[in-house]
This record gives C-alpha cells, sequence and structure tokens, in this order.
C-alpha cells in the first residue's frame, strides 16, 4: 500500500529536489520511445537495528553502468556518487519501512525519432514504500505465458530496459484477467522458460537447484546471484544454470520466483497443476527465511551487501 507521505524528494537534473518539481516535458525522447535503462533496489527497515539497510547497491550500480552500454546512454556519475545520492536521498525520506529505489538513466533530449545517439541524457532517482510486490503469505498460483519473452536481438532482456516493460505488462495482465498471480513466460522459441514478467525463477529437483542460463533470454538478476551463494554457503544446495523445459515445471518438487521487488515467492500451482503439496516446499522455505535475514544484515558474513543509512 502506497504511503501518501512519501516519496517526498527526487534526485532530479543534478540535484535533490521536492518530487512534485520531478517533471519531464512530453517530449521527452525516453516517454516516447522507452529509450531508457534502470534499477530497482530495495532498502529495508531494520526494527531491530532502527537503520534501513539498501541491499546490493553498488552491484545494482554496477549493473546499471555495464548495461548502459547497450542503450549507448552516458551515465554521468560514477557508482560511488550514485550510491552517495541514493543514501542521501533515502535519509532524507525518513523511512521507517522497505522501500524500492528507481534509478532511471534516459534519453531526456526532445528529439523525435527513436535513435540513441545525438540526443541528451540524464539520470534521476526517486524512491517509494514498498512492502510485499507478489504475495508471500501463501504460495501463489501461476501460469506460463501465451506471450513469448523478447529475444536478445529484438530488445535485450539481461538489461533493464524501459521499452521492454511493454513486454512484462503484456504477460502479466495476461495472467491476472486469467485468474492467475502472475506469469512465466518461454522464450521466443517456445522452447526454454526464460523467467516471470519482472523476476527469475528456480525450480527444486530432487535437493538440486535448477535455474536457466543467462543466455535463456533473462534478466541477469542480482537477487538470482543472492540466492545461488547463500544456497551454496549456508545450506550446501547448489544451483545448477540449465536451460528448462515447460513440462519439467509440472514435475518439480518445488519452484519460486526471485527478484528485488518479488524477494522469494513461492508457487503452489502452474497451469492449474499443483507444484508437490502444493504449499510451500521445505528448500523454498528456507531459502526465504534466510534471504529475509540477509537483507536487513542478520548475517555477518554478507553485512558487505547491506549499506546502512
Ligand atoms: N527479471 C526481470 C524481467 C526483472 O524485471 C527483474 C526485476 N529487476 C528480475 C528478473 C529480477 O532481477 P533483480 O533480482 O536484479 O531485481
Amino acid at each position: 500500500m502506497q504511503n501518501s507521505e512519501h516519496p517526498k524528494y527526487a534526485f532530479f537534473e543534478g540535484r535533490i529536489t521536492e518530487i512534485s518539481r520531478a517533471k519531464v516535458d512530453i517530449r521527452t525522447n525516453a516517454l516516447q520511445y522507452g529509450t531508457a535503462i534502470f534499477e530497482g533496489i530495495r532498502s529495508y527497515w531494520s526494527q531491530k537495528d532502527g537503520c534501513n539497510y539498501v541491499f546490493r547497491m553498488h552491484d545494482h550500480y554496477k549493473r546499471l553502468h555495464k548495461n548502459s552500454n547497450i542503450m549507448m546512454i552516458d551515465i554521468k556519475y560514477d557508482i560511488e556518487k550514485l550510491c552517495s545520492i541514493t543514501l542521501e536521498l533515502i535519509k532524507k525520506e525518513n523511512y521507517t519501512e522497505d522501500a524500492y529505489i528507481r534509478p532511471f538513466a534516459y534519453n531526456s533530449g526532445l528529439k523525435i525519432g527513436p535513435k540513441l545517439t545525438g540526443i541528451e541524457q540524464d539520470l534521476f532517482i526517486y524512491s517509494q514504500p514498498l512492502g510485499q510486490y507478489l504475495d508471500l503469505d501463501k504460495p501463489i498460483d501461476v501460469c506460463v505465458s501465451s506471450w513469448a519473452r523478447i529475444p536478445d536481438n529484438c530488445i535485450p532482456p539481461r538489461a533493464k530496459i524501459a521499452g521492454s516493460y511493454v513486454n512484462s505488462a503484456i504477460q502479466k495482465t495476461e495472467a491476472l484477467l486469467n485468474g492467475f498471480d502472475e506469469a512465466i513466460v518461454l522464450d521466443s522459441n517456445g522452447q526454454h522458460i526464460s523467467e516471470g514478467s519482472a523476476m527469475n525463477i528456480f525450480m527444486v529437483k530432487d535437493g538440486m537447484l535448477f535455474t536457466p542460463p543467462v543466455n535463456d533470454d533473462i534478466l541477469e538478476g542480482i537477487t538470482r546471484d543472492t540466492v545461488i551463494r547463500i544456497a551454496a554457503d549456508k545450506l550446501g544446495i547448489d544451483t545448477k544454470q540449465r536451460s528448462i523445459d515447460r513440462t519439467e515445471l509440472y514435475t518439480a518438487d518445488e519452484l519460486f520466483f526471485c527478484g528485488t521487488g518479488a524477494q522469494v515467492c513461492s508457487i503452489g500451482s502452474v497451469d492449474r497443476r499443483k507444484i508437490g503439496e502444493g504449499t510451500t516446499g521445505a528448500v523454498t522455505a528456507s531459502i526465504q527465511e534466510l534471504y529475509f535475514k540477509v537483507v536487513k544484515n542478520e548475517v555477518k558474513e554478507y553485512s558487505g551487501w547491506c549499506t546502512k543509512v
């Protein structure tokens, strides 16, 4: 539920300003053509420590910088500067709840025409309160979408490109209109699973974890990486990155989504077929529990991922 008090501020046109003053021209190239690349970062409120922690902020900005090359967007702030602006912004908001941070690098010029070069560019950052994005209180019901994931040689899914989220919106909307909570999307050949509309997917089979590789048209998720690492380090469960077929989902022991927004979300059914017992399985439950400790800086060896605001 959006808290009307927040956000109060945004970093816009080079400075922190009131959110009501952060407005773009209707002719903005990124608004017209989706020519922008963005990030989604979470800050977590720790009741225990009485402070907010931003999770894997450096890694998110590293991904933004690397992928901006795909979009030929020249981000004028280095990673350290982006981190310090973000911390200042979150400090000013004074959150006592979990929040989502949206850095957005975009073609800010007003020229007509979809083109990546020869146009002004800029970056803004704002945040907003964000509790659960998907229901974490019970396993969710998902379908395999009739819409395919965009392939790398159309709009590269490994980058968070603004325009590519039309693909996600179409998938998510179809799922919701048909009475599901979320969609699982196949690649454009219809051969393999890629991911959810805005989250990566993991399958548990015979005590092993499986997830699609980075060349199966997925976003190279930071939560995906977190899950792979904490499952190996703390639970002794290795992840095999390999292509996954649709019917492997139906015969999985457990399935879950993960993402900055989605966090770790258990899947109870796919295409009305119950997964396992239809309840949250033991491996998913352990990863979920560990994940929420890690993001709130309660597991010492991962404290380097949590930046205190
Ligand atoms: N896939 C897509 C399409 C996404 O939008 C997201 C959310 N950023 C993810 C996967 C998960 O990525 P991350 O864990 O880095 O948030």
